[in-house]
């Protein structure tokens, strides 16, 4: 059976080496090649013995999503459309910042939790993607940003690096959220895979600081993600009390605010941030009064948190729409005069549909067995 190598961390490529007699740090060099070169020809691994690279091209492949659709914002905003069979679509946007240039990362096709705000969750599950699906979003945002500051012309500096390199670090991804389509923690050992690829020296490198994975809150899996490989954690909250977020993220009901919480508190223990982001989108006249904004305060009181407002992105059908820009700014004031840091998450990339909740991927309806419909995921 051939195997795709994008599927394996280390500890996996270890493994299957062995079965072939190969020492454990031939994984080392794969990864390099794999994820820093970006190397798919095995036969280009100058390093690696012609006999292993035989028997690597004939065991295994390194393949990653067909590319669709690739978008380019007036703010920089890249959004990337990907095919992942079946005619299913995932979308990654990357969004570039003076200093850093974040990769939004999904983890599903479709999610199972159906929030009442998002479209994924209407749209309903349809399957976890494989660990070459999600890591594979990362290797190929890397290799087009690469390819495109490599076409910049060649001009040298006073210092005389050129701009291009200077251009190519800064449209490097070196962030990432799990923020994109799906629920992370409902497709585990597949996220947590990818995440190792994402942390791991020999192949990303990122710091655990700089991977954050976004929760609607599945408490027992918070848990075995502070054990098995912790990394930075926004919680969507999005409501001050059980009765409103038993409506807004249905998974409460299974796991209620004050459980969430605890189980926060337990995951800073071993955090590699001190504080856990709390997302609240914000949805007129549902969750953005100011009684909201007290009731949240007395909630959190007790843990180390920020909160990132999110200003509902609407779509078709939706029952909900935009809280106005002078209620998200005295949300915003009440807590920060709390003492609570707040940012209002910023609409980046609208003109190609690439803010939160506005992705469209095509994902097979369920639902309507005949038909494939664009849906917008977040
Ligand atoms: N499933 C995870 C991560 C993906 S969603 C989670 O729920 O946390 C990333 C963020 O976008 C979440 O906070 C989610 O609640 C929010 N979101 C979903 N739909 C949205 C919409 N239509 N407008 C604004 N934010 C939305
Ligand atoms: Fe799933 Fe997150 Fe959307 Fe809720 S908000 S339905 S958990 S993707």
């Amino acid at each position: 059976m051939t195997v795709n190598l994008l599927d394996y961390d280390r500890e996996g490529l270890i493994h299957f080496l062995a079965e072939m007699d190969e020492k454990p740090f031939r994984a080392r060099q794969l990864l390099k090649w794999i994820h820093q070169s970006i190397q798919p020809d095995f036969n280009q691994m100058s390093d690696l013995a012609k006999s292993l690279r035989t028997k690597l091209s004939e065991s295994s492949v390194i393949t990653v999503p067909q590319v669709l659709r690739d978008h380019t914002a007036a703010d920089g905003t890249r959004k990337w459309l990907l095919s992942v069979g079946a005619e299913n679509g995932i979308e990654s946007v990357f969004i570039p910042e003076e200093n850093r240039g974040t990769l939004c990362v999904s983890s599903q096709v479709g999610c199972a939790l159906a929030c009442a705000f998002c479209a994924t969750g209407k749209q309903g599950f349809n399957r976890n993607l494989s660990v070459a699906e999600i890591i594979g979003q990362l290797w190929l945002a890397n290799k087009l940003l690469m390819e495109a500051a490599d076409n910049q012309p060649v001009l040298k500096t006073r210092s005389g690096i050129s701009l291009a390199q200077i251009e190519q670090s800064a449209r490097k991804v070196t962030n990432i959220v799990m923020m994109g389509m799906g629920e992370p923690l409902a497709n585990f050992e597949n996220v947590v895979t990818a995440l190792n690829i994402m942390i791991d020296d020999h192949a990303y490198g990122l710091s655990r600081r700089r991977v954050t994975v976004s929760t609607s809150g599945i408490i027992p899996a918070m848990d075995r993600l502070r054990q098995r490989c912790p990394v930075a954690l926004a919680v969507s909250l999005h409501a001050p009390n059980d009765s409103l977020r038993d409506r807004l993220v249905p998974i409460n009901q299974k796991y209620p605010i004050r459980d969430l919480l605890a189980a926060c508190q337990r995951y800073l223990l071993d955090a590699p941030r001190d504080f856990i982001t709390f997302e609240y989108v914000m949805l007129d006249g549902v969750n953005d009064s100011a009684s909201h904004a007290r009731e949240l305060i007395k909630l959190v009181r007790d843990v180390p948190c920020k909160f990132n407002l999110i200003p509902f992105n609407a779509f078709p059908n939706t029952e909900f729409k935009r809280s106005s820009p002078e209620s998200i700014r005295i949300f915003r004031d009440m807590l920060m005069q709390a003492g609570l840091v707040t940012t209002v998450r910023k609409t980046r990339g609208d003109d190609i549909a690439a803010a939160c909740g506005q992705l469209a991927g095509r994902v097979y309806d369920k639902t309507r067995r005949t038909t494939r419909v664009n849906v917008e995921v977040n």
